[in-house]
């Protein structure tokens, strides 16, 4: 089975990495977002604040995701997790 995941924020993330591991290897599971990194949206006011830098608050995508999903930025290469 190949599931199609559209946006890779937080629910995206999460149904994704729950997918993977209750479908496992078998199925491919694809998440497709603009952007190669993850944003935490309700951080937002710390970086508001200057509470935060940028990068406290955000991690490669690739990095948030299980087994062998894919995340591919549009039109950016595509990146094997
Ligand atoms: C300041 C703040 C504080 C918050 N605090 C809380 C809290 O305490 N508790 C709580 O439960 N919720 C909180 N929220 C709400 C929570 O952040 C959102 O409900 C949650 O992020 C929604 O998740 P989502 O996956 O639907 O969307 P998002 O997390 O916004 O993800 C959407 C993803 O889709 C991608 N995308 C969008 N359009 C396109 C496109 N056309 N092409 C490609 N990719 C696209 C985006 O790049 C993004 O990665 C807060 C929100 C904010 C702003």
């Amino acid at each position: 089975m190949k599931i199609l995941i559209l946006g890779g924020g937080i629910g995206g993330l999460v149904a994704s990495n729950l997918l993977s591991k209750r479908l496992g290897k078998k199925h491919e599971v694809t998440v497709v977002d603009r952007k190669t990194k993850y944003e935490s949206t309700p951080s937002f006011p710390w970086l508001m604040m200057r509470w935060r830098e940028p990068q406290q608050i955000t991690r490669n995508l690739s990095h948030q995701l299980r087994g062998d999903i894919w995340s591919y930025g549009i039109f950016r290469q595509c990146i094997r997790v």
